[in-house]
């Protein structure tokens, strides 16, 4: 048997449903599934609230990935077992939709101004039930239009860091972050580490969490032997998944083309 650990629905900017995302994960045989959307939870309360957690076969684990602030790096935190109904944790994931809804319009606008031919109409009917927009669904209704070939040509030149079209949001700190998922009874993951881009900052915050995420596609035999020394030396829980988003996405295209030992999962679920 196999685990993942890292998944996203189309309530964040997944292209499966919670419940297709179950399935597939039942057809192909996993035994741990973690979904972990990015700044929302509506996607496992979907599951909750239609009787579809927890489920007899599939382990599953609610999560959730916070994007923290940093000027320079990509640098996201999981959270695993947090209780979604969480006040301080509902607190946190409305500011930043707000933030998102702000930065949506200023974005759009930004593009109009370049003179892309794009209404927020467009990316909303991309975006279907997200209600956590972000870059990813402007980026794909850019495509679909045909302004840019694929999503990675749209962020590189528009929508990326720095280029013309972006425009920056409010990001909780990764104290924040950490603080409010232990608070809702959470373990917090520092995130695909090897994206991060510095091994000073992994280290740093390997001092404040309490997982670390070794196994992730993009990361070589060599990396994932420097992180699960990382995890020893910081006494960190191993995890790892592949950040699964669905067919046609900058990651792994299919669930299971990427997995874990179940040993790694396991020590994340916690049975209800
Ligand atoms: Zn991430
Ligand atoms: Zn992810």
């Amino acid at each position: 048997m196999a685990s993942d650990l890292h998944t996203h629905t189309n309530f964040s900017d997944g292209s499966l449903s919670p419940e297709e995302l179950l399935d597939t994960a039942k057809a192909i045989g996993l035994k741990y599934l973690a979904i972990t959307d990015h700044d929302t939870v509506d996607g496992v309360k979907y599951l909750y609230e239609n009787g579809l957690y927890p489920d007899k076969i599939l382990k599953i684990i609610f999560g959730i990935e916070f994007s923290a602030l940093n000027p320079d790096h990509d640098v996201h935190i999981v959270g695993y077992n947090i209780d979604i109904y969480d006040g301080a944790l509902s607190d946190m994931i409305n500011d930043i939709t707000e933030a998102r809804w702000t930065r949506f319009t200023e974005i759009i606008k930004n593009l109009q101004d370049k003179k892309y031919n794009i209404r927020e109409a467009e990316v909303l009917q991309v975006a279907g039930s997200s209600r956590s927009i972000g870059r990813a669904h402007i980026a794909r209704a850019l495509v679909k239009k045909g302004a840019f070939v694929s999503i990675r040509e749209a962020f590189d030149k528009m929508l990326g860091k720095g280029k013309p079209a972006y425009a920056p949001r409010y990001f909780p700190t990764v104290d924040e972050i950490v603080d409010v998922i232990r608070q809702s009874g959470g373990q917090a993951m520092l995130a695909h580490p090897g994206l991060v881009g510095d091994d000073q900052l992994v280290e740093d915050i390997c001092r404040k969490v309490d997982a670390i995420e070794v196994y992730y596609p993009t990361h070589k035999p060599l990396d994932v032997q420097k992180y699960l020394s990382m995890a020893k030396r910081f006494n960190l829980a191993v995890g790892g998944g592949s950040d699964f988003h669905g067919v046609g996405s900058r990651h792994v295209n299919a669930l299971g083309e990427y997995t874990i030992p179940d040993e790694v999962a396991e020590k994340f679920f916690v049975k209800k």
